[in-house]
């Protein structure tokens, strides 16, 4: 692997002799020219002299020092202040030193923008970073985002026509280059600005956005100290982290048109959770309402049952004599069945055939069975046939009302925890 952004001076020279027979992605330079090898290059050039010019202008091309033989070339040329040049070798790699003026930043600058343009006029491509449009919202406190490439990453845009310096409306980019159809691209035009220094200023922006031109900066700072034409061309032409996009038509109306999508699903979402919350509500009001309204309907019958109850017991002897026969339908003689003699019956204060009546037509002639426990059949006698003083007593008749009932027949199913089954009625025997 070839050592890149930390390694000593030594390293990075050896990676520009060999550029050429290495795979784009093992040349490693610091796009931003910042923290990287560039700069200690640049560093060390600047210790053992001034600014060194990187590349000369000869016959209206740049050059780099190691194409010409040392010495004086009055044809080659600073391309920044118009110096003559010279070739130094000796033990270091090739460089240019001016001839007679001191030379500055500006050359250095000159020299790298006009190699730039060159690898551009010359090759007639670019790689383009990609682009993307992005909405977010916010919906139950999460973001939630929607992005849509426009253009993807690494795109190689060939160009059909390209020209340096061409004054358009209000602006001069470093480089306009026209591309055929086919792209899926805006318009047929792309405005390349060079940056060797400062980015392209907010009115540059400004214009380059009135006229809708589809414009890139490439950032160069990177190959400061470079004397090689093959790393302007590859950060120039084929790396992406070194390009922003200065506009791109068309981006800020599809991101708008993204975020108002989104924030109408939201506002849809809003808005079913609210109806759905006051149709909850309301379902819930009715079924409170229907509930009371049974709680009341249910009152209302246990309030029904009492005054019956309460009647029949006010009932005399004779009057809950004619009802049982009516409600049994029993005619004539009473049946032995329902009149049990036990030395407990007289706990319950009515004659027990009257009680043991009540209970066979409570309890057996039904047509489910049903489950009471022995408290549910005493309140029941209570209230029918009360007071009833000594429940133990009263239960102990009721019991062993309950097995004579059962040994003629009339099935009941006891269960552990005391309380009765009562099963059906075989008839009145
Ligand atoms: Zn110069």
């Amino acid at each position: 692997m070839i050592p890149s952004r930390r390694c000593p001076t030594f390293d990075i020279i050896v990676v520009q002799k060999h550029y050429a027979f290495l795979p784009r992605d093992s040349l490693s330079i610091d796009s931003t020219g910042l923290n990287g090898g560039a700069l200690r290059v640049e560093r060390t050039c600047a210790m053992s002299s001034t600014f060194k010019v990187p590349f000369g202008r000869k016959d209206g091309r740049l050059v780099e020092p190691g194409d010409l033989p040392s010495g004086l070339d009055r044809h080659c040329v600073c391309p920044g202040c118009g110096d003559a040049l010279v070739v130094r070798r000796g033990s270091k790699q090739p460089h240019f030193a001016h001839y007679r003026y001191a030379p500055t930043d500006s050359c250095v600058e000159t020299a790298l923008h006009q190699a730039a343009k060159q690898a551009l006029l010359d090759e007639r491509y670019i790689v383009l970073p990609g682009v993307a449009a992005e909405a977010i919202v916010t919906y139950n406190h999460k973001p939630r985002r929607r992005r849509k490439v426009l253009v993807e990453a690494n795109t190689r845009l060939a160009f059909t026509e390209c020209h340096a310096e061409v004054g358009m409306d209000a602006v001069r980019p470093d480089v306009v280059a026209h591309f055929a159809e086919g792209h899926d691209l805006p318009g047929s035009a792309i405005a390349i600005e060079i940056r060797v220094t400062h980015k392209a200023d907010s009115k540059k922006r400004e214009k380059l956005r009135a006229m809708e031109l589809m414009a890139i900066e490439v950032d160069m700072r990177g190959a400061r100290g470079h004397t090689d034409l093959a790393v302007i061309r590859a950060l120039v032409l084929e790396e992406v982290k070194n390009k922003t996009w200065l506009h791109f038509p068309k981006l800020e109306e599809i991101r708008a048109q993204m975020q108002a999508e989104m924030d109408a699903i939201v506002e849809a979402h809003l808005e079913r959770e609210a109806n759905d919350k006051a149709r909850y509500a309301e379902a819930e009001r009715i079924l409170r309402e229907k509930l009371a309204a049974q709680a009341g309907e249910n009152k209302a019958k246990q309030h029904a049952e009492e005054m019956r109850r309460d009647d029949f017991r006010r009932l005399s002897v004779e009057g809950k004599e004619r009802r049982l026969r009516k409600w049994l339908a029993i005619d004539g003689d009473w049946p032995a069945l329902l009149n049990f003699p036990h030395r407990a019956n007289s706990a319950i204060p009515v004659p027990a055939y009257l009680w043991q009546a009540g209970f066979f037509r409570r309890y057996y002639r039904l047509d489910k069975a049903q489950m009471q426990s022995m408290e549910q059949v005493m309140e029941w006698l209570d209230a029918l046939f009360g007071p009833i003083s000594d429940q133990r007593r009263a239960g102990e008749a009721v019991t062993a009302f309950i097995a004579h009932l059962s040994e003629a027949g009339h099935y009941c199913r006891r269960l552990v925890d005391g309380s009765v089954i009562f099963l059906a009625a075989t008839g009145l025997r």
